[in-house]
């Protein structure tokens, strides 16, 4: 049974892991909800992401701490490997994830008792995002950013800026 939990006041420090792959509105309503909660977030980008990703980790770093700017107590970080190990590095007991349909459930609901066999002081907080970001997600706005559709209501304008010249670039080579 763990012992510290929420009324301790010991879990306190959340990790929000994920892609980012660029980050969205979605993640970033995700994080709003979160900092009030927490007395520090940190958000953290998987380096060795299963994923391939369009953008390299400094790219990401950089989008996500100009979305945080001016959110008391949320910092950006990276990890490679567990999660978990990261958590405990930074010394947070929560991990927060985005639910946006019963789609992200099962899945995430596997990953949460994972995380938490793997670090038993560990919990899996989940946030849903506004109704208007629940169909979103990076790959669709990659996918329509790549065909030259508009994304300006689903990521900060420099996240859009940022896919522009990724997929010029692409198209020029
Ligand atoms: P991952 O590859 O770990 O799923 P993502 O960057 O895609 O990383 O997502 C990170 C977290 O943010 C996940 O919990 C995901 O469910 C959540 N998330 C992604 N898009 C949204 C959204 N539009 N609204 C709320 N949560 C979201």
């Amino acid at each position: 049974m763990k012992t510290d939990n929420l009324h301790t006041g010991n879990c306190r420090i959340a990790v929000y892991p994920g892609t980012f792959d660029p980050i969205t509105n979605g993640h970033i309503d995700i994080i709003r909800r979160a900092a009030p909660i927490f007395q520090k977030v940190y958000v953290t980008i998987a380096v060795n992401s299963a994923k391939q990703p369009l953008f390299s980790l400094e790219e990401r770093l950089d989008l996500v701490r100009r979305s945080i700017e001016g959110i008391p107590g949320v910092e950006v970080s990276a990890f490679s490997g567990l999660v978990v190990d990261h958590a405990r590095q930074v010394g947070a007991t929560v991990i927060i994830r985005g639910l946006r349909a019963i789609s992200d459930f099962e899945y995430e609901f596997q990953i949460a008792l994972m995380n938490r066999k793997q670090y038993h002081l560990v919990d899996t907080v989940f946030l849903m995002p506004d109704e208007r970001y629940t169909y979103l997600s990076s790959s669709l706005v990659k996918e329509i950013a790549r065909h030259g559709g508009k994304v300006e209501c689903f990521v900060p304008e420099f996240v859009e800026t940022a896919m522009r010249e990724k997929f010029s670039k692409e198209t020029r080579e």
